[in-house]
């Protein structure tokens, strides 16, 4: 008889793994328990869809929908939360959120992909505060847009890259947008120039920007920052960051690593036998500092899912690692980075040195030419490119896209002058920016 495989969560990870499996085992059982009502959508698009609705309607942000799944023969029951996981008994215990029934089902191998919870505001708030929304699943999208009515004014908390792309949406949608951030500048994580210029971008579209300011109180329709600032709102979106969805896991005797995910084998595996673990919930290993490090991001969750999909279908597959790619958008900015920044590089015993390139994006009599501004890190004794920033309003995807292609294959800044690039002034200076920054840095 075939095995049994028990998925719980059902967006990136969970969806991934139970296509992957059925993939490469048409016998095997495969059964997965979402609690949400919709399954392997975009959250990434979330920000986009509710800025043009009608451009990207909800429907368009489902990959595949229950019935898609049911019809590959996978039992993808929606709106069912597991409570409970026996590992000794490999049992699960299921409630049905519909009826409230709670009952059990065994499984053969287990997937955790419970993923990540948006963190609560603890902030004190009056009975005559300003509603409070957050944004994480297709159902907080939902309850956004219904808010929404009467709304003019949003007071967005955190100036991560969630807080950035709704600041964008909620201009779009026509409201006055402000957002407080407690740091010293928005994108704390990224060099302090690419910040600045993130920060002009958004008071270029009127966004009114507080930083270094904590939010003390919700009240009479007031945001109430420490500094005694009291912003006007009739809508507060709280952007204040993720957390690993682990208490299953844990209750489960799933251990847990030092970033406070789960803590997986490259096979995807946990310390619980026939458990494994992928996506927003579990920690991923840094390939340059072979550190742990969490990294919820959907690609690399979709990337674990296939393997744990993979492995739990009886094949053979590996996760090999992350660098902490990334890209986001506001308004006509890209922002990106992928690697180690300089303090990193230092802290992982490199000896790094960090420039600072600025080129144009194309040839510079090409109307669409911008200027790209890189911070490359590149570590002195090896010559190895460690780390790359970019910032921009044109090519930044390509550039970062090809720097961590760099830094996986362990290129060196010489190397980066090497590359064979495409030119044509159309899409490129003649010498490409990446080529330009590793000729500034050997
Ligand atoms: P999740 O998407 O969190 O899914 C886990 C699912 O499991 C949830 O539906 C949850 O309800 C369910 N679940 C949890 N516990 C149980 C249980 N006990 N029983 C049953 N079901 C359970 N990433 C990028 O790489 N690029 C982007 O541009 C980007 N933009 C984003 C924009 C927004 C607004 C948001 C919210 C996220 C964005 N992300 C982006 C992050 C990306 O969406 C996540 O990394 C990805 O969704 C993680 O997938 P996952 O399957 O691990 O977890």
């Amino acid at each position: 008889m075939s095995d049994r495989l028990v998925i719980v969560g059902g967006v990136a990870a969970g969806a991934k793994a139970a296509a992957t499996a059925r993939r490469r085992n048409p016998a095997a059982n495969i059964l997965v328990l979402q609690q949400e009502t919709d399954v392997s959508y975009s959250s990434c698009g979330l920000p986009y869809h509710l800025a043009a609705p009608e451009e990207i309607p909800r429907s368009r942000l489902v990959a595949r929908t229950s019935e898609t799944f049911r019809a590959d023969g996978i039992d993808m029951r929606t709106r069912h939360r597991v409570e409970e996981i026996d590992a000794k008994q490999a049992i699960v215990t299921i409630r049905d959120l519909n009826s409230a029934r709670r009952y059990t089902e065994s499984y053969d191998k287990l997937l955790i992909a419970t993923g990540a919870e948006a963190s609560r505001l603890k902030t004190a708030a009056s009975l005559t505060a300003p509603p409070i929304v957050q944004l994480r699943t297709l159902a907080d999208a939902d309850h956004l847009v219904t808010c929404l009515t009467g709304v003019r004014k949003l007071v967005i908390l955190g100036g991560g890259y969630i807080g950035l792309e709704m600041a964008e949406a909620a201009c779009k949608l026509g409201l006055d947008v402000a957002l407080v951030e407690m740091a010293p500048r928005v994108i704390p994580s990224f060099d302090e120039a690419v910040a600045r210029m993130v920060e002009a971008m958004l008071r270029k579209h009127g966004v009114e920007l507080f930083t270094g300011a904590r939010v003390v109180e919700l009240d009479r329709g007031h945001v109430v920052l420490d500094n005694g600032v009291r912003i006007q709102t009739d809508m507060v979106l709280a952007a204040t960051g993720v957390r690993p969805c682990t208490a299953l896991a844990t209750a489960a005797g799933v251990d847990l690593g030092s970033t406070g995910a789960i803590a997986v084998s490259p096979q995807m595996t946990t310390n619980v036998e026939h458990v494994y673990a992928a996506g927003d919930c579990v920690e991923s290993r840094h390939v340059l500092t072979d550190r742990p490090v969490w990294m919820p991001l959907g690609d690399v969750a979709n990337r674990q899912g296939r393997v744990a999909g993979i492995n739990m279908a009886g094949g053979h597959a590996s996760f090999p690692g992350v660098l902490g790619t990334a890209i986001f958008k506001v308004f006509e900015l890209a922002v990106a980075r992928t690697g180690l920044g300089l303090a990193e590089a230092s802290a992982a015993s490199f000896f790094p040195v960090r420039e600072t390139i600025r080129m144009p994006s194309r040839a510079r009599y090409i109307r669409e030419s911008k200027t790209l501004q890189l911070h490359l890190t590149v570590d002195q004794h090896s010559g190895r490119v460690l780390g790359c920033e970019a910032v921009g309003e044109d090519a930044v995807d390509k550039t970062i896209d090809i720097m961590a292609a760099a830094i996986w294959g362990k290129l060196t800044a010489a190397d980066l002058f090497d590359l064979d690039l495409a030119y044509a002034p159309p899409f490129s200076p003649v010498l490409a920016p990446v080529q330009a920054a590793g000729e500034v840095l050997n």
